[in-house]
């Protein structure tokens, strides 16, 4: 049993007074990232995702594009297909690292905090935002 003050210390610092709904959430990205070596992979993988789950896919980017360091490919990923593809992305991925990103119109927050890091996370160039 955990005492009243006990749970209040185990609060973060930063958590909001009021908690925010999923219903902001418009959509999500995931950007497969590659290198000139994973890039058949990560293609392979973007076009297993389309014609899995319908959905739609950016371009091959060889270089660094926005806020991502190294080449990479964007799925757009509605709210109902999350579910979803997010336990695929983590069967399937391989190697590859995949950015996962909320799309709630607030740019810097949805690139440093509401995000998922499959395999290794990166350090993205934020000054963009
Ligand atoms: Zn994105």
């Amino acid at each position: 049993m955990i005492a009243a003050d006990e749970t209040e210390d185990a609060m973060p610092d930063a958590m909001p007074d009021a908690m925010k709904d999923t219903g902001g959430i418009t959509g999500w990205h995931a950007h497969v990232y590659f290198d000139a070596g994973t890039k058949p992979a990560a293609r392979a993988l973007c076009e297993a995702a389309v014609a899995r789950f319908g959905i739609a896919m950016g371009r091959m980017h060889d270089d660094p594009v926005g806020p991502h360091p190294m080449g990479s490919c964007q799925l757009s990923v509605p709210p109902e297909v999350f579910g979803e593809i997010i336990p695929w992305l983590v069967l399937n991925r391989g190697d590859l690292t995949v950015f996962v990103h909320a799309e709630s119109g607030d740019h810097l927050p949805d690139h440093t905090r509401h995000v998922l890091w499959l395999g290794q996370s990166l350090a993205l160039d934020l000054s963009i935002f």
